[in-house]
């Protein structure tokens, strides 16, 4: 496969990644590891389900990853997300040791690499390459998903997204218990 044909197709799994964050209504940000031409791990936006700060579509996406390949570092691995990556994001590509990142729209707010901070221009002793591919559907698909959120929060006025298991409206928060069994909670990708 040329490396353009690489990019859609891989691109394209990682915007199939965001899509299921917008099934959970979640931030619609999809991401997926290729190494050697395949999927090694995939991840998609879950904070609020995950009830986890860091659950970045990236951050699962790499966690993904090093499960199936058993092993930390992802040299030679390629990223490919449907957003510029944020700050704590980029600082995991680093550290995982993965080499390129491509991504398909740019985070006006919170990215890392061309739109906030420069990340990947530091001197750093683990280079890794960049390159923006724009791709109106990821774009499209986050723009949505912030204009009917604030058509909703109009609507509702005072919604408490941050709240997990909330998802924005007034709903008694589940009662959760720290005892026995553990089973039937976690189930992360
Ligand atoms: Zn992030």
């Amino acid at each position: 496969m040329s490396e353009e044909v690489n990019h859609k197709v891989f691109l394209e799994e990682a915007y199939r990644e965001a899509l299921k964050s917008l099934a959970i209504d979640e931030v619609p940000v999809g991401a997926v590891v290729v190494l050697d031409g395949k999927v090694v791990g995939r991840g998609h936006n879950r904070r609020i389900v995950d009830c986890n700060a860091v659950h970045h579509a990236e951050i699962v996406a790499i966690q993904d990853a090093c499960r199936n390949l058993r092993r930390w570092r992802l040299d030679g691995a390629v990223m490919y997300i449907t957003n510029e990556p944020c700050l704590m994001c980029a600082g995991a590509v680093i550290h995982s040791r993965i080499n390129k990142v491509y991504f398909a729209s740019l985070n006006e707010k919170m990215g890392a690499v061309i739109s906030n901070y420069r990340v990947f221009d530091q001197k750093s002793p683990y280079r890794v390459e960049y390159g923006y591919i724009p791709d109106g559907r990821a774009e499209k698909l986050l723009k949505e998903y912030f204009s009917k959120k604030r058509e909703k929060k109009k609507v509702e006025k005072g919604s408490v997204n941050s709240v997990c298991g909330g998802g924005g409206s007034d709903r008694p928060l589940p009662v959760q218990k720290n005892t026995v069994s553990g089973q039937g909670e976690e189930g992360q990708g």
